[in-house]
Protein backbone atom coordinates (compact mmCIF):
# COMPACT_ATOMS: atom_id res chain seq x y z
CA UNK A 1 0.00 0.00 0.00
CA UNK A 2 1.14 3.59 -0.96
CA UNK A 3 3.98 5.26 1.37
CA UNK A 4 4.05 9.15 1.40
CA UNK A 5 7.24 11.06 2.15
CA UNK A 6 6.35 14.56 3.12
CA UNK A 7 9.59 16.79 1.94
CA UNK A 8 10.49 19.63 3.31
CA UNK A 9 14.40 20.78 3.37
CA UNK A 10 15.01 17.69 2.26
CA UNK A 11 15.05 18.22 -1.27
CA UNK A 12 17.27 14.98 -2.73
CA UNK A 13 16.78 11.10 -3.80
CA UNK A 14 20.69 10.48 -2.23
CA UNK A 15 21.30 9.72 1.33
CA UNK A 16 17.29 10.20 2.21
CA UNK A 17 16.36 7.92 5.10
CA UNK A 18 12.45 8.67 4.59
CA UNK A 19 12.33 8.36 0.90
CA UNK A 20 14.43 5.00 1.37
CA UNK A 21 12.38 3.33 3.89
CA UNK A 22 9.34 4.37 1.79
CA UNK A 23 10.40 2.75 -1.38
CA UNK A 24 11.30 -0.42 0.39
CA UNK A 25 7.74 -0.59 1.56
CA UNK A 26 5.39 -0.39 -1.35
CA UNK A 27 4.54 2.39 -3.92
CA UNK A 28 5.51 5.79 -2.80
CA UNK A 29 3.96 9.32 -3.33
CA UNK A 30 6.64 12.42 -2.50
CA UNK A 31 4.28 15.40 -1.59
CA UNK A 32 6.23 18.94 -0.98
CA UNK A 33 3.38 21.25 0.72
CA UNK A 34 4.11 25.31 0.44
CA UNK A 35 2.38 25.89 4.02
CA UNK A 36 2.75 29.64 4.77
CA UNK A 37 0.33 28.79 8.04
CA UNK A 38 2.34 26.72 10.04
CA UNK A 39 5.65 28.41 10.28
CA UNK A 40 4.15 32.38 10.76
CA UNK A 41 3.00 32.08 14.59
CA UNK A 42 3.76 34.87 16.29
CA UNK A 43 7.45 35.25 15.06
CA UNK A 44 6.33 35.04 11.37
CA UNK A 45 9.10 32.54 9.80
CA UNK A 46 6.98 32.32 6.50
CA UNK A 47 10.09 31.92 3.57
CA UNK A 48 11.94 35.02 2.79
CA UNK A 49 12.10 36.50 -0.74
CA UNK A 50 15.43 34.54 -1.32
CA UNK A 51 14.18 31.53 0.18
CA UNK A 52 11.41 31.25 -2.16
CA UNK A 53 13.61 31.69 -5.38
CA UNK A 54 15.85 28.80 -4.26
CA UNK A 55 12.72 26.50 -3.14
CA UNK A 56 11.54 26.87 -6.98
CA UNK A 57 14.68 25.89 -8.53
CA UNK A 58 15.45 23.34 -5.97
CA UNK A 59 11.93 22.06 -6.49
CA UNK A 60 12.61 21.84 -10.66
CA UNK A 61 15.57 20.37 -9.85
CA UNK A 62 14.45 17.22 -7.99
CA UNK A 63 11.62 16.89 -10.06
CA UNK A 64 13.57 15.98 -12.92
CA UNK A 65 15.25 14.04 -9.95
CA UNK A 66 12.25 11.83 -9.44
CA UNK A 67 11.70 12.15 -13.77
CA UNK A 68 14.53 9.96 -14.42
CA UNK A 69 12.80 7.32 -12.18
CA UNK A 70 9.84 7.85 -14.11
CA UNK A 71 8.45 8.85 -10.66
CA UNK A 72 6.78 12.33 -9.73
CA UNK A 73 5.90 14.75 -7.03
CA UNK A 74 3.18 16.10 -5.41
CA UNK A 75 3.04 19.55 -5.09
CA UNK A 76 0.41 21.13 -2.64
CA UNK A 77 -0.38 23.96 -1.04
CA UNK A 78 -1.96 24.72 2.67
CA UNK A 79 -1.74 23.46 6.36
CA UNK A 80 1.02 20.87 5.70
CA UNK A 81 -0.78 18.46 8.31
CA UNK A 82 -4.76 18.94 6.60
CA UNK A 83 -3.08 18.34 3.36
CA UNK A 84 -0.86 15.11 4.50
CA UNK A 85 -4.17 13.91 7.06
CA UNK A 86 -6.16 14.48 3.43
CA UNK A 87 -4.08 12.65 1.17
CA UNK A 88 -3.46 9.90 3.74
CA UNK A 89 -7.08 9.21 3.47
CA UNK A 90 -7.17 9.34 0.03
CA UNK A 91 -4.70 7.18 -0.80
CA UNK A 92 -5.47 4.95 2.20
CA UNK A 93 -1.75 5.06 2.67
CA UNK A 94 0.27 2.57 5.46
CA UNK A 95 2.46 5.02 6.77
CA UNK A 96 3.63 8.89 6.11
CA UNK A 97 7.80 9.13 5.86
CA UNK A 98 9.43 12.21 7.09
CA UNK A 99 12.84 13.36 8.28
CA UNK A 100 12.51 15.15 11.36
CA UNK A 101 12.69 18.94 10.96
CA UNK A 102 13.49 21.08 14.58
CA UNK A 103 12.30 24.47 14.03
CA UNK A 104 9.54 24.57 16.41
CA UNK A 105 6.58 25.05 14.16
CA UNK A 106 7.52 21.69 12.38
CA UNK A 107 8.06 20.05 15.74
CA UNK A 108 4.39 20.94 16.16
CA UNK A 109 3.57 20.12 13.41
CA UNK A 110 4.84 16.12 13.53
CA UNK A 111 2.57 16.07 17.06
CA UNK A 112 0.13 16.87 15.82
CA UNK A 113 0.33 14.65 12.65
CA UNK A 114 0.29 11.58 15.01
CA UNK A 115 -3.52 12.21 15.64
CA UNK A 116 -4.79 13.81 12.54
CA UNK A 117 -3.76 10.88 10.08
CA UNK A 118 -6.40 8.63 9.77
CA UNK A 119 -6.81 5.25 11.37
CA UNK A 120 -3.83 2.87 9.71
CA UNK A 121 -1.64 5.04 8.71
CA UNK A 122 1.28 5.54 10.50
CA UNK A 123 3.65 8.28 10.84
CA UNK A 124 7.56 7.27 10.32
CA UNK A 125 9.52 9.77 11.49
CA UNK A 126 13.71 9.54 10.32
CA UNK A 127 16.77 11.02 10.95
CA UNK A 128 18.37 12.76 7.93
CA UNK A 129 19.83 16.12 7.82
CA UNK A 130 22.66 16.31 10.94
CA UNK A 131 25.84 14.69 11.02
CA UNK A 132 23.58 13.13 14.17
CA UNK A 133 20.11 14.14 15.81
CA UNK A 134 19.90 17.05 18.13
CA UNK A 135 20.30 15.03 21.66
CA UNK A 136 22.67 12.64 20.61
CA UNK A 137 25.84 14.35 21.79
CA UNK A 138 25.31 14.80 25.91
CA UNK A 139 27.66 15.76 28.82
CA UNK A 140 28.52 12.82 31.37
CA UNK A 141 25.29 13.66 33.32
CA UNK A 142 23.35 13.14 29.87
CA UNK A 143 22.14 16.49 29.36
CA UNK A 144 22.90 18.22 25.67
CA UNK A 145 25.80 21.02 25.30
CA UNK A 146 25.30 24.74 25.45
CA UNK A 147 28.93 25.53 24.58
CA UNK A 148 30.43 25.14 21.53
CA UNK A 149 33.93 23.59 21.97
CA UNK A 150 32.42 20.82 24.61
CA UNK A 151 30.06 20.10 21.76
CA UNK A 152 32.52 19.94 19.31
CA UNK A 153 34.95 17.37 21.51
CA UNK A 154 31.76 14.95 22.29
CA UNK A 155 30.77 14.86 18.28
CA UNK A 156 34.21 13.72 17.97
CA UNK A 157 34.45 11.08 20.31
CA UNK A 158 31.01 9.40 18.96
CA UNK A 159 31.92 10.25 15.16
CA UNK A 160 31.84 8.51 12.68
CA UNK A 161 28.13 9.73 11.64
CA UNK A 162 25.47 6.70 10.32
CA UNK A 163 26.35 4.65 7.22
CA UNK A 164 25.24 6.54 3.78
CA UNK A 165 22.31 5.55 2.13
CA UNK A 166 22.10 4.74 -1.87
CA UNK A 167 19.53 6.34 -4.19
CA UNK A 168 16.75 3.40 -3.91
CA UNK A 169 17.08 1.82 -6.86
CA UNK A 170 13.54 1.93 -7.77
CA UNK A 171 10.99 4.23 -6.98
CA UNK A 172 7.56 2.86 -7.71
CA UNK A 173 4.08 4.96 -7.76
CA UNK A 174 0.82 4.04 -7.04
CA UNK A 175 -1.08 4.01 -10.67
CA UNK A 176 -3.81 6.52 -9.20
CA UNK A 177 -1.36 9.34 -8.57
CA UNK A 178 -2.53 12.45 -6.89
CA UNK A 179 -3.11 15.92 -8.68
CA UNK A 180 -0.74 18.27 -7.98
CA UNK A 181 -0.53 22.16 -7.94
CA UNK A 182 1.77 23.35 -11.16
CA UNK A 183 5.09 25.17 -9.60
CA UNK A 184 4.79 27.68 -12.38
CA UNK A 185 1.42 29.29 -10.46
CA UNK A 186 3.25 29.44 -6.82
CA UNK A 187 4.54 32.45 -8.28
CA UNK A 188 8.25 31.83 -6.32
CA UNK A 189 10.14 33.89 -8.39
CA UNK A 190 10.44 37.89 -8.77
CA UNK A 191 8.84 38.97 -11.56
CA UNK A 192 9.21 42.99 -11.34
CA UNK A 193 11.85 44.12 -10.59
CA UNK A 194 13.77 40.91 -11.11
CA UNK A 195 16.06 41.19 -7.79
CA UNK A 196 17.38 37.94 -8.47
CA UNK A 197 19.80 38.10 -11.96
CA UNK A 198 22.89 37.84 -10.58
CA UNK A 199 21.36 34.76 -8.10
CA UNK A 200 20.59 33.25 -11.10
CA UNK A 201 24.00 33.63 -12.52
CA UNK A 202 25.77 32.81 -10.00
CA UNK A 203 23.88 29.58 -8.46
CA UNK A 204 23.28 26.08 -9.87
CA UNK A 205 20.63 24.98 -7.54
CA UNK A 206 19.67 21.32 -7.03
CA UNK A 207 20.85 18.39 -6.20
CA UNK A 208 22.65 17.29 -8.92
CA UNK A 209 24.32 20.99 -8.18
CA UNK A 210 25.68 20.08 -4.97
CA UNK A 211 27.06 16.76 -5.94
CA UNK A 212 29.33 18.60 -8.81
CA UNK A 213 30.44 20.91 -5.93
CA UNK A 214 31.27 18.07 -3.66
CA UNK A 215 33.12 17.05 -6.31
CA UNK A 216 34.82 20.39 -6.70
CA UNK A 217 35.74 20.74 -3.21
CA UNK A 218 37.13 17.59 -2.74
CA UNK A 219 39.73 18.73 -5.00
CA UNK A 220 39.88 22.29 -2.85
CA UNK A 221 39.79 21.35 0.98
CA UNK A 222 42.87 21.29 1.44
CA UNK A 223 43.24 24.99 1.10
CA UNK A 224 40.82 25.45 3.34
CA UNK A 225 42.89 26.36 6.36
CA UNK A 226 44.51 28.93 4.59
CA UNK A 227 42.28 29.99 2.93
CA UNK A 228 38.53 30.34 4.71
CA UNK A 229 38.67 33.74 6.41
CA UNK A 230 39.83 35.57 2.70
CA UNK A 231 36.71 36.66 1.23
CA UNK A 232 38.78 37.74 -2.39
CA UNK A 233 39.53 34.21 -3.17
CA UNK A 234 36.60 32.38 -1.64
CA UNK A 235 38.15 29.07 -0.31
CA UNK A 236 34.68 28.05 1.01
CA UNK A 237 33.12 25.45 -0.16
CA UNK A 238 29.63 27.42 -0.54
CA UNK A 239 27.98 24.57 -0.10
CA UNK A 240 25.54 26.01 2.65
CA UNK A 241 22.08 26.58 0.52
CA UNK A 242 22.27 22.81 -0.49
CA UNK A 243 22.84 21.53 2.87
CA UNK A 244 20.10 23.84 4.00
CA UNK A 245 17.93 23.02 1.40
CA UNK A 246 18.69 19.12 1.99
CA UNK A 247 19.93 18.82 -1.52
CA UNK A 248 22.86 16.79 -0.05
CA UNK A 249 23.22 15.51 3.20
CA UNK A 250 26.32 16.37 5.87
CA UNK A 251 26.68 13.05 6.24
CA UNK A 252 27.45 12.60 2.29
CA UNK A 253 29.54 15.47 2.51
CA UNK A 254 31.16 13.57 5.34
CA UNK A 255 32.00 10.17 4.04
CA UNK A 256 33.27 11.86 0.79
CA UNK A 257 35.76 13.98 2.31
CA UNK A 258 36.99 11.43 4.96
CA UNK A 259 40.04 10.23 3.78
CA UNK A 260 40.98 13.90 3.50
CA UNK A 261 43.37 13.67 6.14
CA UNK A 262 44.52 17.42 5.94
CA UNK A 263 44.13 20.37 8.61
CA UNK A 264 41.73 21.82 6.19
CA UNK A 265 39.69 18.65 6.19
CA UNK A 266 39.69 18.95 10.10
CA UNK A 267 38.69 22.62 9.93
CA UNK A 268 35.87 22.01 7.62
CA UNK A 269 34.42 18.67 9.57
CA UNK A 270 34.22 21.34 12.64
CA UNK A 271 32.02 24.03 10.23
CA UNK A 272 29.70 20.90 9.70
CA UNK A 273 29.66 20.26 13.86
CA UNK A 274 28.93 24.27 14.14
CA UNK A 275 25.63 23.40 11.65
CA UNK A 276 24.99 20.71 14.17
CA UNK A 277 25.54 22.54 17.28
CA UNK A 278 23.38 25.27 16.11
CA UNK A 279 20.54 23.07 15.97
CA UNK A 280 21.35 21.48 19.24
CA UNK A 281 20.94 24.97 20.76
CA UNK A 282 17.46 25.52 19.21
CA UNK A 283 17.04 22.14 20.00
CA UNK A 284 16.78 23.08 23.73
CA UNK A 285 16.02 26.65 23.18
CA UNK A 286 12.88 26.84 19.96
CA UNK A 287 12.89 30.18 20.23
CA UNK A 288 16.54 30.94 20.57
CA UNK A 289 16.76 33.23 17.30
CA UNK A 290 14.31 35.87 18.82
CA UNK A 291 14.94 35.89 22.68
CA UNK A 292 18.08 37.01 24.32
CA UNK A 293 19.81 33.98 26.31
CA UNK A 294 22.35 35.70 28.73
CA UNK A 295 20.72 36.85 31.92
CA UNK A 296 23.44 39.84 31.98
CA UNK A 297 22.07 41.59 28.92
CA UNK A 298 18.95 43.95 29.21
CA UNK A 299 17.65 44.13 25.59
CA UNK A 300 15.28 47.44 27.05
CA UNK A 301 18.88 49.02 27.68
CA UNK A 302 21.66 48.60 25.49
CA UNK A 303 20.31 48.51 22.08
CA UNK A 304 18.59 52.11 20.08
CA UNK A 305 15.77 51.67 18.95
CA UNK A 306 14.68 52.10 15.16
CA UNK A 307 11.15 52.07 16.00
CA UNK A 308 12.04 55.11 18.21
CA UNK A 309 13.65 57.44 16.00
CA UNK A 310 14.28 58.02 12.58
CA UNK A 311 18.06 58.26 12.26
CA UNK A 312 18.47 54.73 13.61
CA UNK A 313 15.70 53.27 10.78
CA UNK A 314 18.04 55.42 8.61
CA UNK A 315 21.11 53.53 9.79
CA UNK A 316 19.39 50.50 9.99
CA UNK A 317 18.48 50.68 6.05
CA UNK A 318 22.25 52.14 5.65
CA UNK A 319 23.49 48.86 6.40
CA UNK A 320 20.96 46.85 4.62
CA UNK A 321 21.85 48.85 1.65
CA UNK A 322 25.52 48.55 1.75
CA UNK A 323 26.07 52.32 2.44
CA UNK A 324 27.63 53.01 5.99
CA UNK A 325 30.87 54.37 4.89
CA UNK A 326 32.65 50.77 5.70
CA UNK A 327 33.66 49.62 2.68
CA UNK A 328 34.38 45.51 3.88
CA UNK A 329 30.42 46.34 5.37
CA UNK A 330 29.76 47.84 2.98
CA UNK A 331 31.11 44.78 0.17
CA UNK A 332 29.10 42.28 2.34
CA UNK A 333 25.98 43.77 2.48
CA UNK A 334 25.65 44.24 -1.21
CA UNK A 335 26.88 40.45 -1.74
CA UNK A 336 24.23 39.68 0.19
CA UNK A 337 21.57 41.43 -2.32
CA UNK A 338 23.14 40.52 -5.30
CA UNK A 339 23.85 36.44 -4.33
CA UNK A 340 21.72 35.91 -1.34
CA UNK A 341 24.87 34.59 0.49
CA UNK A 342 27.86 36.87 2.15
CA UNK A 343 31.48 35.32 2.92
CA UNK A 344 31.33 33.69 6.63
CA UNK A 345 33.91 36.20 7.76
CA UNK A 346 32.04 39.09 5.98
CA UNK A 347 28.68 37.95 7.84
CA UNK A 348 30.63 38.21 11.37
CA UNK A 349 32.20 42.15 10.40
CA UNK A 350 28.77 43.07 9.07
CA UNK A 351 26.86 41.26 12.14
CA UNK A 352 29.40 43.09 14.89
CA UNK A 353 29.10 46.67 12.72
CA UNK A 354 25.12 46.84 12.89
CA UNK A 355 25.07 45.37 16.58
CA UNK A 356 28.41 46.85 18.56
CA UNK A 357 28.93 49.61 15.99
CA UNK A 358 25.52 51.04 15.84
CA UNK A 359 23.55 49.46 18.89
CA UNK A 360 20.95 47.64 16.94
CA UNK A 361 19.53 45.08 18.19
CA UNK A 362 20.74 42.23 16.94
CA UNK A 363 16.86 40.72 15.89
CA UNK A 364 16.85 43.45 12.90
CA UNK A 365 19.88 42.02 12.08
CA UNK A 366 18.73 38.43 12.14
CA UNK A 367 15.31 39.05 10.03
CA UNK A 368 16.99 40.61 7.39
CA UNK A 369 19.39 37.89 7.07
CA UNK A 370 16.21 35.59 7.09
CA UNK A 371 14.82 37.52 4.48
CA UNK A 372 17.73 37.92 2.18
CA UNK A 373 19.98 34.94 2.46
CA UNK A 374 19.55 31.72 0.07
CA UNK A 375 20.86 29.63 3.16
CA UNK A 376 18.90 31.56 6.15
CA UNK A 377 18.57 28.81 8.37
CA UNK A 378 16.56 28.91 11.71
CA UNK A 379 18.90 27.61 13.67
CA UNK A 380 22.58 28.77 12.40
CA UNK A 381 21.44 31.94 11.41
CA UNK A 382 20.11 32.60 15.10
CA UNK A 383 22.38 31.20 17.35
CA UNK A 384 25.31 32.65 14.71
CA UNK A 385 23.69 36.01 15.36
CA UNK A 386 23.30 35.91 19.60
CA UNK A 387 27.36 34.63 19.21
CA UNK A 388 28.69 37.84 17.70
CA UNK A 389 26.03 40.05 19.95
CA UNK A 390 27.43 37.95 23.16
CA UNK A 391 23.74 37.21 24.02
CA UNK A 392 23.52 34.08 23.88
CA UNK A 393 23.86 30.84 26.12
CA UNK A 394 27.50 30.45 24.88
CA UNK A 395 29.70 33.69 24.47
CA UNK A 396 30.28 36.66 26.42
CA UNK A 397 31.41 38.53 23.23
CA UNK A 398 29.56 41.69 23.50
CA UNK A 399 32.52 43.75 24.75
CA UNK A 400 34.79 42.37 22.17
CA UNK A 401 34.51 45.02 19.35
CA UNK A 402 36.01 44.10 15.89
CA UNK A 403 37.52 46.86 14.39
CA UNK A 404 36.36 46.32 10.94
CA UNK A 405 39.17 48.99 8.96
CA UNK A 406 41.75 46.41 11.04
CA UNK A 407 40.02 43.44 9.70
CA UNK A 408 39.33 44.22 5.80
CA UNK A 409 42.91 44.92 6.17
CA UNK A 410 44.14 41.66 7.93
CA UNK A 411 42.28 39.60 5.79
CA UNK A 412 43.14 41.74 2.37
CA UNK A 413 39.71 42.43 1.61
CA UNK A 414 40.08 44.55 -0.98
CA UNK A 415 39.48 42.69 -4.65
CA UNK A 416 36.47 41.87 -2.72
CA UNK A 417 35.33 45.21 -2.33
CA UNK A 418 36.49 46.09 -5.69
CA UNK A 419 34.29 43.83 -7.01
CA UNK A 420 31.11 44.35 -4.81
CA UNK A 421 31.61 48.36 -4.15
CA UNK A 422 32.31 49.23 -7.80
CA UNK A 423 32.78 53.46 -6.64
CA UNK A 424 35.67 52.30 -4.96
CA UNK A 425 37.60 50.06 -7.55
CA UNK A 426 39.79 52.60 -8.73
CA UNK A 427 41.62 52.91 -5.31
CA UNK A 428 44.99 51.63 -4.50
CA UNK A 429 44.99 49.25 -2.15
CA UNK A 430 46.58 51.42 0.62
CA UNK A 431 43.57 53.26 0.17
CA UNK A 432 40.68 51.20 -0.45
CA UNK A 433 40.11 49.88 3.43
CA UNK A 434 39.62 53.34 4.72
CA UNK A 435 39.24 56.01 1.97
CA UNK A 436 40.23 59.41 3.70
CA UNK A 437 38.36 62.48 2.81
CA UNK A 438 40.48 63.27 0.15
CA UNK A 439 40.28 59.85 -2.27
CA UNK A 440 36.87 58.89 -1.58
CA UNK A 441 34.32 59.85 -4.27
CA UNK A 442 31.51 61.65 -4.38
CA UNK A 443 28.85 58.83 -4.50
CA UNK A 444 30.50 57.23 -1.51
CA UNK A 445 29.27 57.94 1.89
CA UNK A 446 31.07 58.91 4.86
CA UNK A 447 31.47 56.64 7.63
CA UNK A 448 28.32 56.39 9.70
CA UNK A 449 30.34 56.65 12.84
CA UNK A 450 33.97 56.78 13.25
CA UNK A 451 35.13 53.41 14.91
CA UNK A 452 36.57 55.04 17.74
CA UNK A 453 33.28 57.08 18.66
CA UNK A 454 30.83 53.31 17.74
CA UNK A 455 33.38 51.65 19.89
CA UNK A 456 33.55 54.00 22.96
CA UNK A 457 29.90 54.40 22.97
CA UNK A 458 28.89 50.54 22.69
CA UNK A 459 31.07 49.74 25.39
CA UNK A 460 29.61 53.01 27.78
CA UNK A 461 26.24 51.58 27.11
CA UNK A 462 27.17 47.55 27.72
CA UNK A 463 28.82 50.02 31.22
CA UNK A 464 25.69 51.49 32.02
CA UNK A 465 23.33 48.56 31.52
CA UNK A 466 25.41 46.44 34.05
CA UNK A 467 25.58 49.26 36.50
CA UNK A 468 22.03 49.62 36.54
P1 LIG B 1 32.00 26.63 4.61
O1 LIG B 1 33.02 27.48 5.27
O2 LIG B 1 32.41 25.88 3.41
O3 LIG B 1 31.44 25.65 5.73
C1 LIG B 1 30.82 24.39 5.40
C2 LIG B 1 29.43 24.30 5.97
O4 LIG B 1 29.49 24.29 7.40
C3 LIG B 1 28.54 25.46 5.61
O5 LIG B 1 27.97 25.27 4.33
C4 LIG B 1 27.52 25.44 6.73
O6 LIG B 1 26.51 24.50 6.50
C5 LIG B 1 28.35 24.97 7.92
N1 LIG B 1 28.82 26.13 8.70
C6 LIG B 1 29.96 26.84 8.51
N2 LIG B 1 30.08 27.80 9.45
C7 LIG B 1 28.98 27.70 10.24
C8 LIG B 1 28.54 28.41 11.38
N3 LIG B 1 29.24 29.42 11.92
N4 LIG B 1 27.35 28.06 11.92
C9 LIG B 1 26.61 27.05 11.41
N5 LIG B 1 27.00 26.33 10.34
C10 LIG B 1 28.17 26.65 9.75
N6 LIG B 1 24.94 29.65 7.94
C11 LIG B 1 23.85 29.12 7.38
O7 LIG B 1 23.91 28.01 6.84
N7 LIG B 1 22.65 29.77 7.44
C12 LIG B 1 22.51 30.99 8.02
O8 LIG B 1 21.42 31.54 8.07
C13 LIG B 1 23.67 31.59 8.58
N8 LIG B 1 23.60 32.82 9.16
C14 LIG B 1 24.75 33.38 9.70
C15 LIG B 1 24.66 34.63 10.32
C16 LIG B 1 25.80 35.23 10.87
C17 LIG B 1 25.69 36.57 11.55
C18 LIG B 1 27.04 34.56 10.80
C19 LIG B 1 28.26 35.17 11.40
C20 LIG B 1 27.12 33.30 10.21
C21 LIG B 1 25.98 32.70 9.66
N9 LIG B 1 26.05 31.42 9.05
C22 LIG B 1 24.91 30.87 8.52
C23 LIG B 1 27.27 30.61 9.14
C24 LIG B 1 28.27 30.74 7.97
O9 LIG B 1 28.52 32.09 7.71
C25 LIG B 1 27.77 30.09 6.69
O10 LIG B 1 27.35 28.77 6.94
C26 LIG B 1 28.88 30.03 5.65
O11 LIG B 1 29.35 31.32 5.36
C27 LIG B 1 28.37 29.38 4.39
O12 LIG B 1 29.36 29.36 3.40
P2 LIG B 1 30.06 28.02 2.98
O13 LIG B 1 29.03 27.01 2.60
O14 LIG B 1 31.06 28.37 1.95
O15 LIG B 1 30.76 27.58 4.31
Amino acid sequence: SPQIVWLRRDLRLADQPALHAAAQAGPVVPVFILDDERPKGDDDRTYGGAHRWWLHHSLESLSRGFGRHNARIVLRKGDSVSVLAGLAHELEAEAVHANRHYEPWWREAEEELKDALPDGTRLCLHDGNYLMPPGTATTGSGDPYKIYTPFYRAMLEIMPPRDELPVPSTISQPSDMPESDALADWDLLPTSPNWATQMEDFWTVGEDAAHERLGWWADHVAEYEDGRNLPSVDQTSQMSPHLHWGEISPVTIWHALKDKRSDGWKTFESELIWRDYAQNIVYQFPDYPRETYRDAIDDTKLWRNPNRGHIIQEELEAWQMGRTGYPIVDAGMRQLWALGWMHNRVRMIAASFLIKHLLIDWRHGERWFWDTLVDGDYASNGTNWQWVAGTGVDSNMFPRIMAPLKQSEKFDAAGYIRKWVPELADLPDGEIHDPTDLCRPADYPEKIISHKEGRERALEAYRAMKED
